[in-house]
Parts: C-alpha cells; structure tokens; sequence
C-alpha cells in the first residue's frame, strides 16, 4: 500500500518560501495498490494529483470525503481527469445523505458566482455515494470503514486495511488523550500509520497565543502524539497544518511530539511512504 501526501495544510492554502518545505496546498491524500487508488479530500492539493494521473488514462479512482468545508473540496474545479469521458470516479459524501450533500457542494461550488465552468462541463464518470459511518466500503484490495469525529459540523475518518496494514485518514478533529471516545479509539487501534490533525500548538488552543481555539475542530500536535501513543499507532503524521505556520514552527511542533511518541513526524507534502 503506498501512501502520498498531496495536501497537508488546514483551513486555507499558504505559499511562499518559508512554507515549502512542508507544502501549502489544502488536504488531499492518495493510498495505492495493486493498480487501485483512494483519494482522500478535494483540497488544493488534487490539481496536482491529477496532472499526475492524466498521464495514464483512463483514471479510475474512489474519492472519499472527511466533509465538505472549502479546504477539502476546493481543489475539485481543478481535477484534471474529471473533465475527462474515459475517467471513473466513485465519490463518497460524508454521512448517511452525504451521496446529495457532496453532489450538490460541488455543483454549488462550480456555479455562478464562484466559478465559470459548470460541474456538467465535467466528463467523468461520477458515482455519487454515501459513506456511512461503521458501514464498510470494499473496493478492490481495500476495505474502507468510515467513523464520525468530533467537528463543528461533522466529520468523517477512515479506517482502511489492505495487503495485511492498517491505515488511518483521522483530520479535522478536537480532541485530547482526554476526550478521545472509544469508538474513535477503537478505530485507530494499532494503526501501521494515523493521520491526525495537530494543527494548533498548545499556547494557541488555551489562548495564549491570538484568540482562544477551543471549539474551532483542532487538534494540538501533543493531543495528537498522545493518542498516537495511547492507540498503539506505528507511526503519526502531523496533518492539517495552520497555514500561519512556518516550516520550522512545524518542525518544532513535530520536536515537541516526539517527546509524547517518538515516531511522529509532519506531513509533508509530495511525501510517499509505502506500507508492506
Ligand atoms: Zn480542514
Ligand atoms: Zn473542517
């Protein structure tokens, strides 16, 4: 199973030179293998994917959505093989009417005033679906199971297994060692590798730093290391960085994880690890 990180930031994309090394394109992940692909988030980040792709079509992919806020479906308009005839696209809105809700984000999205080229102008295949929480998805080597996080609004994580690893898709989530619920816990029980926001440091969540977090759907890169640890993950990558963030503040913050769990690192962007 090869994982690649296309997105790794939170809330809003961030460029420039003090940000390139972690990457400031907006969530998008892609899990591989054995010629079958996941697509996690629509954040800017899958432009890039999919100038990848549309080298070998036909694409085939299923595209599985956390929620619907901007940052994760804002790079959509700019999928390259959507407005291809020969693509397939399998994509899961969050929750039992999340097959209406996705459909109508995106065309809502693509329509006047924010955009000048229609969703219909999209040529794919697209297969809207549901992705219900603890109801199993199964599409080629993988097996897809979603769970609800705490979030203002909602939101989806995804457990996935394939070739004997376990995988974990966990942003956009508030949570402490503390609060953690056990069907969360459950989920990423001894993950091979958990994704998990860890956007805030603490001195910005209590507010000490700017304005209070607390309600905002984050996490701290500590809260993140510590349930890391507590679930008995292999490994943690940072995820959903404040796009106010400097590479070396992230840097720091992955520092001051590895003191909770040693195997944290950020996530970075264009980052390709394989499971197995
Ligand atoms: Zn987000
Ligand atoms: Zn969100």
């Amino acid at each position: 199973m090869h994982v690649r990180f296309w997105g790794v930031r939170g809330s809003v994309a961030s460029s420039g030179s003090n940000v390139a090394k972690i990457g400031g394109n907006t969530s998008c992940l892609e899990l591989e293998s054995h010629g079958h692909r996941l697509i996690f988030d629509a954040g800017t980040g899958l432009r890039a994917l999919g100038d990848s792709l549309i080298k070998s079509p036909p694409v085939k992919a299923t595209m599985l959505f956390s929620h619907l806020h901007w940052d994760h479906v804002q790079g959509f308009p700019f999928f390259g093989p959507a407005f291809m005839p020969t693509s397939e696209l399998t994509l899961y809105g969050p929750g039992a009417d999340g097959e209406q809700l996705l459909q109508s984000v995106l065309k809502n999205q693509m329509e006047p005033p924010n955009f000048p080229v229609p969703l219909t102008a999209m040529r794919a295949r697209m297969d809207f679906r549901s992705a219900v929480p603890n109801r199993v998805i199964e599409t080629g080597p993988f097996r897809v199971t979603p769970f609800e996080l705490p979030h203002p609004q909602g939101c989806i994580g995804y457990h996935v297994e394939a070739d004997g690893f376990r995988f974990a898709y966990c942003t956009d989530v508030e949570m402490t060692l503390e609060s953690l619920r056990t069907e969360v816990g459950d989920r990423l029980a001894g993950v091979d590798a958990l994704v998990l926001d860890a956007q805030y440091t603490r001195d910005e969540y209590e507010g000490r730093v700017g304005p209070p977090k607390k309600g905002w759907g984050h996490s701290t890169n500590v809260d993140a290391a510590r349930i890391a640890k507590a679930v008995g993950a292999q490994r943690l990558f940072l995820f959903h960085h404040d796009p106010g963030h400097v590479d070396t503040q992230v840097e720091d913050m992955a520092e001051e994880a590895r003191a909770y769990f040693p195997m944290s690192e950020p996530a970075r962007e264009n980052k390709h690890i394989t499971l197995g």
